[in-house]
């Protein structure tokens, strides 16, 4: 199969759907690769490693467009793509359909087969392609949280791990999913002080069996919450409630009781945030102070660091591209249970009901 793997034209994305090693197994696979010109430079790959790969290098998404089976992107294709896209080609990217009704209606009209990362679900009900960035975005909130306690950027001017005969920090996680056992590992990697809070007793008891010594799984309540936010020096809000707006679980009154120069990275944000005083930052302006406290809500944390993200999710998509491009999408999602799930549009029908809920289409 012949496949286009497109430069991210949407803001501060800096991540490319195929690594240069990526390519190369496709190849070896007998498949074809047609990569858009400097697609991978802002992720550290140039053109020479993917024509070292085997890929070609093609100089506009339109002659991609026009000629591959199967298009790849990170993120959803832009309106001036709209139109590119032919009936019947396999576009394999993160679509986030539900919000975006322009995006929806012109999938419904170009007839083509949309793919979308955020709904390949794994056999235990997980989100594969999804997971790298919840790892990415988890494992970053410390290393937000312990520049921001820095003096220099407005904290209490503290040490994450403190030293020899001076206490660490105190790191409250709450939500104990991907982020937040990310969060939790890279915070007691640190030596801080680490409580994770979830609601789920089952997942307590699996963070309790492989958490280190300096982190502590408690079950999650308003009461306890209230208590450790004003011991805290940073808290990372990391709670999904599956298909719902994140719950506020810090309202302005229990910030209020927050240390001075605290810091808080609500990962939650791009779900609407658990913190009561969160509103969506980005990279170039992450962080504002309400109450003394300093808030982080960046919504789109892994685009910050597009190489490493960009290599987490190669190694996420890639075992599912290659089957697509092996056996074609009607088989690959015949055989595969997971890609079957990715499915949202097939020649202009919605095959996702969450998507044709949002806008009414027939399903
Ligand atoms: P997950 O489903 O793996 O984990 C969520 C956890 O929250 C679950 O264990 C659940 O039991 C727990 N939870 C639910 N309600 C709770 C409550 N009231 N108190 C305590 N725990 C509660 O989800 P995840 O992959 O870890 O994602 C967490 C959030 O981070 C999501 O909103 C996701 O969209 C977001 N996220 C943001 C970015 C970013 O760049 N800002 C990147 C990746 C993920």
């Amino acid at each position: 199969m012949k496949v286009g793997i497109l430069k991210e034209i949407k803001s501060e994305e800096n991540r490319v759907s195929m690594t240069p090693s990526g390519v190369e197994v496709m190849i070896a696979n007998g498949h074809e690769l047609w990569v858009e010109k400097s697609a991978g430079v802002g992720s550290g790959f140039s053109d020479e490693d993917y024509i070292a790969a085997g890929a070609k290098i093609i100089d506009t998404p339109a002659e991609i467009y026009a000629e591959c089976e199967m298009v790849m992107h990170v993120k959803e294709p832009q309106a001036s793509e709209y139109d590119m896209v032919r009936e019947d080609q396999i576009v394999f990217t993160y679509f986030h359909f539900a919000p975006d009704e322009p995006l929806t209606r012109a999938f419904v009209k170009n007839k083509s087969i949309a793919i979308a990362y955020e709904t390949v679900e794994g056999d235990k009900g997980d989100l594969p392609l999804l997971t790298p960035m919840s790892e990415v975005a988890g494992r970053m909130s410390i290393q937000q949280g312990a520049k921001y306690l820095e003096r220099y950027y407005g904290g209490r001017g503290m040490l994450m791990g403190g030293v020899t005969g001076v206490t660490p920090a105190n790191v409250v996680v709450i939500g104990g999913g991907v982020v937040g056992t990310n969060a939790a590992m890279m915070a007691c990697g640190l030596g801080a002080k680490v409580t994770i809070l979830d609601m789920n007793l089952e997942r307590l008891r699996y963070l309790s069996e492989i958490m280190p010594k300096n982190c502590f799984p408690m079950m999650s309540s308003p009461a306890l919450l209230r208590d450790l936010v004003q011991e805290a020096d940073v808290v990372v809000g990391a709670v999904l409630v599956a298909g719902a707006k994140a719950p506020k679980l810090v309202n302005r009154e229990m910030l209020k009781t927050m240390k001075n120069g605290s810091v808080i990275v609500d990962v939650a944000i791009d779900q609407g945030g658990c913190f009561e005083t969160s509103k969506p930052t980005t990279h170039g302006d992450p962080v504002y102070d309400v109450e003394g406290v300093i808030h982080y809500c960046v919504a789109n944390m892994p685009g910050a660091v597009p190489m490493t993200s960009t290599m987490a999710l190669t190694n996420a998509t890639l075992p599912y591209a290659l089957e697509i491009a092996n056996k074609g999408w009607k088989k690959a999602a015949q055989d595969s249970r997971a890609i079957r799930t990715g499915l949202n549009m097939v020649g202009g029908k919605v095959t996702y009901k969450g998507v044709a809920e949002a806008f009414d289409l027939e399903y």
